[in-house]
Parts: C-alpha cells; sequence; structure tokens
C-alpha cells in the first residue's frame, strides 16, 4: 500500500486526524490483509491511499470506520481510541464521518430528497427549514439541485454516485471517507 499526502513542511505539529501504529489484520480465514502499518494524517489533508487488488485498501478503510477491529497496534481516529471503543461508541465514531460507498447504498424506495431527509432526521437535525437549506446546500455543490425529486432509477450512475458524495457532507463531517469515490464521473 502507498501513501500520497500533501502538506507543507513549515506547519506547526499537529495532532493527526487519523493515526494507525503497527497495525495488522488477519481476518478468521487467516488471510494477513495489513501488516505493521503506521500513517499519521492530519486534517485538512487529502490521502489517497493506491494499491493493487487485494492490496489492503477496503480492510484499511473498514478500520477506520470500525467496521473490522486490528489484530495488533494501535489505532485513533478523531480522538477515539479504536482498539479500546466499545460498540456503542461506534455510531458516536460513525457520526463524525461522511462515507461515501462504492455501490452508492442509495435507498431506491425514495427520491433523491428523502434519501438525503432521511439521513438528517436520524441525526441530531430537528429544524425542517435548515434541513432543506443544507440538502439544496449539498445538492447544488454536487450540481444536481434541479434532480432532487428524481428517483435513484432515473439517475445516471454518474448521478447516483454524486447524490453519495452529497449524502455523505450533510453533517460537514471532520473526515470524509470515499471507496473509489470518481469512478463513474466525468
Ligand atoms: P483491496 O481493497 O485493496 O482490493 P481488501 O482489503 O479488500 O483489498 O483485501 C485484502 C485481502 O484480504 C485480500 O486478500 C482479500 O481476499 C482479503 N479479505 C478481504 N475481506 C475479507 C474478509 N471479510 N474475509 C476474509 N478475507 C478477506
Amino acid at each position: 500500500m502507498e501513501q500520497v499526502l500533501n502538506g507543507s513542511e513549515n506547519t506547526l505539529p499537529q495532532k493527526p486526524i487519523i493515526e494507525f501504529r503497527g497495525v495488522s489484520k488477519t481476518y478468521p480465514s487467516g488471510t494477513h490483509a495489513l501488516e505493521d502499518v503506521n500513517v499519521k494524517i492530519q486534517e485538512g489533508e487529502f490521502v489517497f491511499v493506491v494499491g493493487s487488488s487485494g492490496a489492503g485498501k477496503s480492510t484499511f478503510m473498514k478500520l477506520i470506520m470500525r467496521e473490522e477491529k486490528a489484530n495488533t497496534g494501535k489505532i485513533v481516529v478523531n480522538g477515539f481510541n479504536l482498539i479500546k471503543m466499545s460498540r456503542k461508541t461506534v455510531p458516536h465514531l460513525r457520526r463524525t464521518m461522511g462515507i461515501v460507498f462504492q455501490d452508492y447504498q442509495l435507498l431506491g424506495d425514495r427520491n433523491v430528497f428523502y434519501n438525503l431527509y432521511d439521513v438528517m432526521k436520524a441525526t441530531e437535525w430537528k429544524s425542517d427549514q435548515q434541513i432543506r437549506h443544507r440538502i439544496s446546500e449539498v445538492l447544488t455543490l454536487v450540481g444536481l439541485d434541479n434532480k432532487a425529486y428524481k428517483m435513484p432509477f432515473e439517475l445516471s450512475g454518474g448521478e447516483q454516485q454524486r447524490v453519495a458524495i452529497a449524502r455523505a457532507l450533510l453533517n460537514k463531517p471532520q473526515i470524509i471517507l470515499a471507496d473509489e469515490p470518481t469512478g463513474n464521473l466525468d
């Protein structure tokens, strides 16, 4: 796995927003997906993880979102110690991140607006007016403000992917995690 980082050497030392120290992950099948991974990612950094199929990229992401647990090492994400974290804390961690899934995971039975609205209703947003305003903002950001009332099946693959990106931005997360988020974009 290769890491590409942007950043100035002159910036003051910061607390990393994501830190892996000596992290290894072996699946119960015996596959060693990651071995001794050491990574520090600072706030504001834009990082690509590249590597051939099977290199462990998805496993790396799953460890960050605590969908998988590491066998050894230390992982800290947004101040959460993922090794010591109890399962009931996982939703708190997830609220600090926006996740763009490779297969979009839009709900097919409701339009774009309700795909976003229902996510916001499920988090701490209460004011309907603020919710509508934020939905309009994120749809404008991804160039889909005129498609709010389309059903997912009426959208192209690239448009569905942009809805998934808009959904990840809704709560202004500290971390955006994306698994091949531009695969279907122009
Ligand atoms: P990438 O995303 O870079 O293609 P993955 O992280 O998906 O790589 O996979 C890394 C290795 O771990 C591969 O050998 C894969 O077969 C294995 N692997 C991934 N997920 C699982 C799983 N749930 N159970 C067992 N082995 C897995």
